[in-house]
Protein backbone atom coordinates (compact mmCIF):
# COMPACT_ATOMS: atom_id res chain seq x y z
CA UNK A 1 0.00 0.00 0.00
CA UNK A 2 0.94 3.70 -0.48
CA UNK A 3 -0.30 6.83 0.76
CA UNK A 4 -1.63 9.01 -1.97
CA UNK A 5 -2.06 13.26 -2.51
CA UNK A 6 -4.97 14.05 -4.26
CA UNK A 7 -5.91 17.14 -6.37
CA UNK A 8 -6.68 18.43 -2.99
CA UNK A 9 -3.12 19.80 -2.74
CA UNK A 10 -2.25 23.35 -2.73
CA UNK A 11 1.83 23.00 -2.71
CA UNK A 12 1.74 23.71 1.11
CA UNK A 13 4.84 21.36 1.53
CA UNK A 14 4.38 20.52 5.08
CA UNK A 15 4.46 17.11 4.31
CA UNK A 16 7.68 16.85 2.53
CA UNK A 17 9.40 17.85 6.00
CA UNK A 18 7.81 15.29 7.75
CA UNK A 19 8.44 11.94 5.88
CA UNK A 20 10.81 9.93 7.06
CA UNK A 21 11.77 8.21 3.55
CA UNK A 22 11.69 11.73 1.76
CA UNK A 23 9.20 10.17 -0.91
CA UNK A 24 7.49 13.15 -1.64
CA UNK A 25 7.98 15.31 -4.82
CA UNK A 26 6.60 18.43 -5.99
CA UNK A 27 5.45 17.95 -9.18
CA UNK A 28 7.37 20.05 -12.08
CA UNK A 29 6.24 21.35 -14.79
CA UNK A 30 2.82 22.40 -12.20
CA UNK A 31 0.85 23.19 -15.40
CA UNK A 32 1.34 19.18 -15.93
CA UNK A 33 1.75 17.82 -12.31
CA UNK A 34 0.48 21.07 -10.21
CA UNK A 35 0.68 18.57 -6.81
CA UNK A 36 3.29 17.22 -4.94
CA UNK A 37 3.22 13.85 -5.36
CA UNK A 38 4.66 10.17 -2.94
CA UNK A 39 6.34 7.61 -4.50
CA UNK A 40 4.64 4.79 -3.99
CA UNK A 41 7.48 2.05 -4.20
CA UNK A 42 9.33 3.90 -1.28
CA UNK A 43 6.37 5.35 1.12
CA UNK A 44 6.10 2.89 4.07
CA UNK A 45 2.67 4.10 5.05
CA UNK A 46 4.00 5.61 8.29
CA UNK A 47 0.72 8.39 7.84
CA UNK A 48 3.03 11.04 9.54
CA UNK A 49 2.08 13.25 6.39
CA UNK A 50 -1.25 13.41 6.93
CA UNK A 51 -1.58 15.79 10.11
CA UNK A 52 0.89 17.81 8.15
CA UNK A 53 -1.54 18.98 5.55
CA UNK A 54 -3.44 21.97 6.10
CA UNK A 55 -5.61 20.85 3.15
CA UNK A 56 -6.60 17.53 4.28
CA UNK A 57 -5.51 16.29 0.62
CA UNK A 58 -3.63 13.17 1.94
CA UNK A 59 -5.18 9.56 2.80
CA UNK A 60 -4.24 5.80 2.53
CA UNK A 61 -4.82 4.65 -1.13
CA UNK A 62 -7.27 2.22 0.24
CA UNK A 63 -9.08 5.32 1.75
CA UNK A 64 -9.49 7.71 -1.54
CA UNK A 65 -13.11 9.14 -1.41
CA UNK A 66 -15.01 8.09 -4.51
CA UNK A 67 -17.76 10.38 -3.04
CA UNK A 68 -15.98 12.82 -0.96
CA UNK A 69 -18.38 15.78 0.39
CA UNK A 70 -17.27 19.15 0.20
CA UNK A 71 -17.35 21.70 3.37
CA UNK A 72 -17.25 24.36 0.81
CA UNK A 73 -14.53 26.58 -0.05
CA UNK A 74 -12.20 23.37 -0.82
CA UNK A 75 -9.85 24.29 -3.89
CA UNK A 76 -9.34 21.68 -6.40
CA UNK A 77 -6.30 21.83 -8.92
CA UNK A 78 -5.74 20.29 -11.79
CA UNK A 79 -3.11 19.91 -14.81
CA UNK A 80 -3.50 22.51 -17.36
CA UNK A 81 -6.24 21.76 -19.63
CA UNK A 82 -8.38 20.12 -17.79
CA UNK A 83 -12.34 20.93 -18.45
CA UNK A 84 -14.31 23.25 -15.41
CA UNK A 85 -10.46 24.06 -13.67
CA UNK A 86 -10.24 27.96 -14.71
CA UNK A 87 -9.91 29.91 -11.78
CA UNK A 88 -6.40 30.94 -11.05
CA UNK A 89 -4.92 30.49 -7.20
CA UNK A 90 -3.14 32.24 -4.78
CA UNK A 91 -2.34 31.60 -1.65
CA UNK A 92 0.87 30.86 0.89
CA UNK A 93 3.31 27.74 1.71
CA UNK A 94 4.35 26.00 4.84
CA UNK A 95 7.00 29.07 4.76
CA UNK A 96 5.27 31.98 4.17
CA UNK A 97 6.27 32.31 0.16
CA UNK A 98 3.41 32.71 -2.40
CA UNK A 99 1.86 29.81 -4.32
CA UNK A 100 0.12 30.70 -7.59
CA UNK A 101 -1.95 27.79 -9.38
CA UNK A 102 -3.94 28.64 -12.69
CA UNK A 103 -6.13 25.68 -12.87
CA UNK A 104 -7.77 25.38 -9.97
CA UNK A 105 -11.92 25.43 -8.51
CA UNK A 106 -13.64 26.20 -5.36
CA UNK A 107 -15.96 23.42 -4.38
CA UNK A 108 -19.29 23.93 -3.35
CA UNK A 109 -20.68 23.08 0.26
CA UNK A 110 -22.13 19.43 -0.15
CA UNK A 111 -20.76 19.07 -3.48
CA UNK A 112 -19.38 15.59 -4.24
CA UNK A 113 -16.35 14.58 -5.57
CA UNK A 114 -14.94 11.22 -6.86
CA UNK A 115 -10.96 12.06 -5.70
CA UNK A 116 -10.13 8.40 -6.98
CA UNK A 117 -8.77 9.69 -10.41
CA UNK A 118 -6.08 11.44 -8.38
CA UNK A 119 -4.00 7.95 -7.47
CA UNK A 120 -2.53 6.95 -10.86
CA UNK A 121 -0.74 10.51 -10.97
CA UNK A 122 1.04 9.29 -7.82
CA UNK A 123 2.69 6.29 -9.47
CA UNK A 124 2.98 7.51 -12.66
CA UNK A 125 4.95 10.85 -11.58
CA UNK A 126 7.52 8.29 -10.90
CA UNK A 127 7.61 6.09 -13.68
CA UNK A 128 5.91 3.36 -11.91
CA UNK A 129 2.79 1.06 -14.31
CA UNK A 130 -0.56 1.67 -12.75
CA UNK A 131 -3.11 -0.66 -14.20
CA UNK A 132 -5.85 2.36 -15.12
CA UNK A 133 -3.40 3.36 -17.55
CA UNK A 134 -2.15 0.85 -19.55
CA UNK A 135 -0.99 1.19 -23.11
CA UNK A 136 -0.92 5.09 -22.18
CA UNK A 137 2.54 5.72 -20.20
CA UNK A 138 2.72 9.12 -19.21
CA UNK A 139 5.67 9.58 -16.99
CA UNK A 140 6.41 12.65 -14.81
CA UNK A 141 10.17 13.64 -13.56
CA UNK A 142 9.65 12.03 -10.14
CA UNK A 143 13.04 12.52 -8.11
CA UNK A 144 14.51 14.54 -11.32
CA UNK A 145 12.34 17.36 -10.15
CA UNK A 146 14.19 17.74 -6.96
CA UNK A 147 17.61 18.67 -8.55
CA UNK A 148 15.65 21.72 -9.88
CA UNK A 149 15.82 24.69 -8.31
CA UNK A 150 12.40 25.39 -6.35
CA UNK A 151 10.45 27.98 -6.92
CA UNK A 152 7.24 28.20 -4.99
CA UNK A 153 5.38 30.51 -7.38
S1 LIG B 1 1.03 19.29 2.86
FE1 LIG B 1 -0.82 18.93 1.62
S2 LIG B 1 -0.98 20.75 0.29
FE2 LIG B 1 1.10 20.64 1.11
S3 LIG B 1 2.30 19.62 -0.47
FE3 LIG B 1 1.67 18.10 1.05
S4 LIG B 1 -0.25 17.28 0.23
FE4 LIG B 1 0.14 19.19 -0.86
S1 LIG C 1 2.88 7.80 4.73
FE1 LIG C 1 4.92 8.15 5.69
S2 LIG C 1 6.36 7.31 4.20
FE2 LIG C 1 4.43 7.55 3.13
S3 LIG C 1 4.56 9.58 2.16
FE3 LIG C 1 3.55 9.86 4.15
S4 LIG C 1 5.21 10.39 5.58
FE4 LIG C 1 6.17 9.48 3.74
Amino acid sequence: MTYIITSLCLRDSGCVEVCPVECIVPGQPREEWPWFYIDPDTCIDCGACVPECPYEAIFPEDEVPDAYEAAGGEVQSMPAGTPGFDQPYEGTNHHGDTVRLQYTRVLEAGEIVDLTPDIPPNYLYFGVDHPDYEGEPKYGMGYDALEMPYEPD
